[in-house]
C-alpha cells in the first residue's frame, strides 16, 4: 500500500516523502480513504501508530481539492487591516475555521500543529495554529486575526474565546477529539459538548481513543452520524515493540543506585524518568545533573516558555534524561527516546501505557522499566491486568533486592513466576497474564482501579489548560 493508492493530492504526497514516509501506517490505510469519503471515523489503536496523519491527511486533502475548484481561500482578516492602517481601532472578525482538533494538552496540541505544517508544507494558504492555556492573550488574537483554516485547541482556553465571540464555528466542516478518553478524564466532557453544539450538524466527525468503551463510547456515539469504528487488534495497550521490566528495590537509596546504573546503559540513548509529583521531577532532575547525566525537569509549574525550551532540547539530544510528571510528558514524540523509566508508578493503569508509549517511537524498539518497592507489587498486578501481559522481573547482580520479590505477587499460580525469570525479548513478551479477549477471571479489579479517578484532581488544576 503507497499513499498515492489511498487518493491524496500529490502536494501531500511531496510533503510526506520529504518527511521520510514511505508508506501508510495500519490506521493510517484504513482511516484515510473512509476520512476522504467524508465518513465519521470512531478509532483505536496504539501509541506512535500515526493517529495524527490518519485525521490530517484526508483534510489537508479535502482543502486542497477545495482550492484547486475556488482559487480563493481564507485570508487574513483584510477588515480589520484595513481598520488599523486607517488608524482606528480595530475591529475584530471572529475567525472561521474549517477544521478543529480538540486535544487534552497543550504539548499535544503544538505536536498536532507542527505535523500539520509538516504534511502541509507544500500546500498554499493553509494555516493551523495552537489556541491553549498559558499562550499571552494579544499573542492569541494575533494568531486568530489570521483567520486560520485549521485552529487546535485544548478545550478549556476554546471556550473562553467562543465565549467572547472570538471563534465563529459556522464554517467548520471537520471536528477532530484526539486523545478523546484521556480529555474526559481529565474533566472536560461539559466542555467538549459545548463545543460540539456550536459546529454544525453538517460536519464531519473523528474520534481517537485509547477505548472506545464506556463514556468515551457514549459521547462518541452521540456526536458522530454513522461512524466507522476502526480498532488496530487490540493493540491499544501491547506495545510489543516495547521490552518491559520490573525491578523490586528495598527502598530510595536502592532505587536510586539502581537507575544512576540503568541510565549508564549504553543502549540508552534518551530517557525519560516518570515521577509521581512535580517536586520529586525537579529533585531528581537536579541529582542526575550532579552525577553527571544531561537532565531536565518537564512539569506543570513551569512556564510554558521553559517547556518548550526543555523539550526542544531533548528533540535536539543536549537533554538526555527528561525527569517528567505524567500529563506534562503525555504525547512527547521524540525517536531518540530509547528508555522509558517509571521512577513511581502511575495512579492509572492507563496511564502507564502512556508513559511506555514514549518510546518505541515510529517502528523502533524501546525499553520500560519500572522501580517498584516491594509493597507496590499489587499495582503491577493491576497493570498486567489492564495491559493482559506479564511484566517480567530483572534482577541485576549487584543491585539484588533483600526481599524476595515474589512475596506481593503470590496471588500468581504457585511456581509460575519467579523473580529473573521469563525475561521477554522486544517481541517476545513474558507469559501473557490471560489470553487477549478471553472473560477476566479476577473481576472487575480493573473497573475498581479506574473507579479511583475522580481523585485525579491534579491533572487539570495543576497543568492548567485554562
Ligand atoms: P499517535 O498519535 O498514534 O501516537 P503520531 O501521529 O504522533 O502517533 O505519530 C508517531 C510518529 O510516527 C511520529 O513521529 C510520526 O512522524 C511518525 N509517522 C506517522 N506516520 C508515519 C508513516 N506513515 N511513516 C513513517 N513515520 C510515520
Ligand atoms: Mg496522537
Amino acid at each position: 500500500m503507497t499513499f498515492e493508492s489511498l487518493g491524496l493530492h500529490s502536494s501531500i504526497i511531496k510533503a510526506l516523502t520529504d518527511a521520510g514516509y514511505t508508506k501508510p501506517t495500519g490506521v493510517q490505510e484504513q482511516a484515510i480513504p473512509a476520512a476522504i469519503e467524508g465518513r465519521d471515523l470512531l478509532v483505536s489503536s496504539q501509541t506512535g501508530s500515526g493517529k495524527t496523519a490518519a485525521f490530517m491527511l484526508p483534510a489537508l486533502h479535502k482543502f486542497a481539492s477545495e482550492q484547486q475548484v475556488a482559487a480563493t481561500s481564507n485570508t487574513p482578516n483584510q477588515e480589520m487591516q484595513a481598520s488599523r492602517a486607517r488608524g482606528e481601532r480595530p475591529r475584530f472578525k471572529p475567525a472561521q475555521p474549517k477544521m478543529l482538533v480538540l486535544t487534552p494538552t497543550r504539548e499535544l496540541a503544538l505536536q498536532v500543529t507542527t505535523a500539520t505544517d509538516k504534511y502541509g508544507s507544500q500546500m498554499k494558504r493553509i494555516k493551523a495554529i495552537s489556541i491553549l492555556g498559558g499562550m499571552p492573550h494579544p499573542k492569541q488574537m494575533q494568531l486568530l486575526s489570521k483567520n486560520p483554516e485549521i485552529l487546535v485547541a485544548t478545550p478549556g482556553r476554546l471556550i473562553d474565546h467562543m465565549e467572547s465571540g472570538k471563534i465563529d464555528f459556522s464554517q467548520l466542516q471537520i471536528l477532530v477529539l484526539d486523545e478523546a478518553d484521556r480529555m474526559l478524564d481529565m474533566g472536560f466532557i461539559d466542555d467538549i459538548e459545548k463545543i460540539v453544539d456550536a459546529t454544525p450538524e453538517t460536519r464531519q466527525t473523528m474520534l481517537f481513543s485509547a477505548t472506545l468503551d464506556g463514556v468515551v463510547g457514549n459521547m462518541a456515539k452521540r456526536i458522530t452520524k454513522n461512524p466507522m469504528i476502526i480498532q488496530i487488534a487490540g493493540s491499544a495497550t501491547k506495545h510489543e515493540n516495547i521490552q518491559q521490566k520490573v525491578h523490586f528495590v528495598d527502598d530510595l537509596s536502592h532505587k536510586n543506585r539502581l537507575l544512576d546504573h540503568l541510565l549508564r546503559d549504553v543502549t540508552m540513548d534518551q530517557a525519560v524518568v516518570f515521577t509521581a509529583t512535580k517536586r520529586d521531577a525537579d529533585t531528581i532532575a537536579d541529582r542526575l545533573n550532579i552525577a553527571g547525566f544531561a537532565a531536565a525537569a518537564l512539569h506543570g509549574d513551569m512556564h510554558q516558555g521553559a517547556r518548550n525550551r526543555t523539550l526542544d532540547s531533548l528533540r535536539r539530544g543536549q537533554v538526555r534524561v527528561l525527569v517528567a510528571t505524567d500529563v506534562a510528558a503525555r504525547g512527547i514524540d521524540v525517536p531518540g527516546i530509547t528508555h522509558v523509566f517509571n521512577y513511581d508508578l502511575p495512579k492509572f493503569p492507563e496511564d502507564y501505557v502512556h508513559r511506555i508509549g514514549r518510546t518505541g517511537r515510529a517502528g523502533r524498539n524501546g525499553v520500560a522499566v519500572s522501580l517498584v518497592n516491594h509493597a507496590e507489587g499489587i499495582n503491577v498486578k493491576r497493570i498486567e491486568r489492564f495491559t493482559k501481559q506479564l511484566i517480567p522481573v530483572d534482577i541485576i547482580e549487584g543491585f539484588e533486592p533483600k526481599r524476595s520479590a515474589s512475596a506481593p505477587r503470590s496471588n500468581h499460580k504457585p511456581g509460575g513466576w519467579k523473580p529473573g525469570d521469563n525475561r521477554g525479548g522486544p517481541n517476545k513478551p513474558g507469559r501473557s497474564f490471560s489470553k487477549p479477549g478471553a472473560p477476566r477471571k479476577e473481576g472487575g479489579a480493573g473497573g475498581g482501579y479506574k473507579g479511583n479517578r475522580s481523585n485525579d484532581s491534579g491533572a487539570r488544576g495543576s497543568f492548567g489548560d485554562r
